[in-house]
């Protein structure tokens, strides 16, 4: 199998590594001391465009591009934003960062707040991330106690403070308006833009919003270099990233790779292939949102660019794995439900077409399907699309256009048969 270097998850195995002295002992905190003590905010926005950082959360747009996006003559307060609220089925590498290197996301805060001029950073968790709440709160704490925090962060006079803020379990708060607004006390409905939060953001004020993984970067990136973090990856995407893998493979788990890597490469080498010696039938590359690739097309990099070029996406980079065994039209169900469930209502394509596709969906699922049906949900996906206030109502549809066209045959065995091939395969074989 081949080895990669470890930036991400190299205190993963650390015993005690959530804790600032095993931290300090590798090196934590030397990159935000140096940035606080000897660079510009310019330098620093500069180190991390050169390094190709691209947003981890899956909208994949530059990381340096971001920042300088802040104004710099706003006289309003500037505000970091995190956004850990990890909720894209398929995805858990954010969870890995805030349970196992708590400081890293710390430090990275640190550094980004440097960047953009801010005071003050909110960390937006997911409500149910509790284990990793409490985790990351001590890591805050022992940050506070040495100084790395608070009103003289490394003897320099420039103040930071941490404010964690626990979600309550929408999806929609991901989408980085909706967060604002959670934060902000308000329902968590997707803002219509521009403006853009970097200059509209939370409370009114100039804000930019990163991810966990995003900022977990920037420690490495500081003390190693922007030219090689940006080899580690490929090009226009620098350095690794973390791929949670499930579904049906042998090992499920969390893997850093180079961007870039292959998918096949992570499917049979890294989760030791698909499990049971069973045929490989289709994955999800990047999360829930992604459109579905069958098993002839995995022979593609896992990186922002390649994965666009197929119409898919690398996303949140959760691969969920399925096998010869695995009924596209039930998957789909599973999509549908949580599409329909998720949708914050505000927008009529999204509020009734994610209704309408779960009810026919259900409706093939459970042998009542109607011979026009694939053309309807195909139809209605298509409306949605891009005329919504947020990108759910692209991601929603994704599923359903995406399973129908590349596993037509299926659904219309379900549709004529009022049940699915998989099951007449199985009877006749026994
Ligand atoms: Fe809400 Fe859907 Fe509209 Fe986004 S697209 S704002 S989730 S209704």
């Amino acid at each position: 199998m081949k080895s990669y270097p470890k930036i991400l998850s190299k205190n993963f195995e650390v015993p005690h590594a959530q804790h600032i002295g095993v931290y300090l002992s590798g090196g934590g905190y030397e990159a935000a001391r140096k940035v606080y003590t000897s660079w510009k905010p310019e330098q620093l926005i500069e180190e991390v465009k050169k390094s190709n950082l691209r947003g981890l959360g899956g909208a994949g747009f530059s990381t340096g591009m971001k920042w300088a996006f802040i104004p710099k003559d706003s006289t309003r307060p500037h505000y970091v934003v995190v956004n850990a609220d990890e909720g894209e089925p398929g995805t858990f590498k954010d969870r890995y960062i805030l349970c196992k290197d708590p400081h890293a996301l710390v430090e990275g805060i640190l550094i980004a707040c440097f960047a953009v001029g801010s005071h003050k950073a909110f960390v937006y968790i997911r409500g149910e991330y509790v284990e990793p709440i409490r985790i990351f709160r001590e890591a805050v704490r022992e940050a506070h106690e040495k100084g790395f925090l608070g009103k003289n962060v490394f003897g320099t006079g420039y103040e930071v403070e941490i404010v964690i803020h626990q979600g309550a379990g929408a999806y929609i708060c991901g989408e980085e308006t909706a967060l604002l607004e959670s934060l902000e006390g308000k329902k968590g409905f997707p803002r219509l833009k521009p403006p853009f939060p970097a200059v509209k953001g939370v409370f009114g004020c100039p804000t930019v919003i990163n991810n966990v993984e995003t900022l977990a970067c920037l420690p490495p990136i500081v003390n190693l270099g922007a030219e090689w973090f940006a080899k580690l990856g490929c090009e226009k995407n620098g350095g690794t990233r973390l791929y949670s893998v499930s579904g049906h493979v042998n090992r499920p788990g969390l893997y850093e790779l180079p961007l870039g890597t292959p998918l096949r490469e992570i499917i049979e080498e890294h989760a030791g292939g698909v499990w049971k010696g069973r045929q490989l039938k289709a994955v999800i590359p990047g999360g829930i949102s992604a459109s579905i690739l069958r098993s002839d097309e995995v022979d593609i990099k896992m990186d922002f660019n390649s994965l666009a070029r197929v119409g898919s996406m690398l996303g949140s980079a959760g691969v969920v794995v399925m096998d010869e065994t695995t009924c596209m039209v039930t998957t789909l169900l599973v999509a549908a439900r949580f599409f329909a469930h998720e949708s914050c209502g505000q927008c009529s394509p999204c509020r009734e077409g994610t209704g309408w596709v779960l009810k026919m969906i259900e409706r093939i699922y459970e042998g009542h399907g109607r011979s026009q049906d694939l053309d309807n949900l195909l139809d209605i996906g298509k409306n949605m699309m891009g005329n919504t206030i947020c990108a759910f109502g692209d991601a929603a549809p994704t599923p359903v256009i995406s399973y129908i066209t590349k596993f037509r045959a299926e659904f219309e065995y379900h549709v004529r048969h009022g049940k699915c091939d998989l099951e007449d395969r199985s009877q006749k074989s026994e």
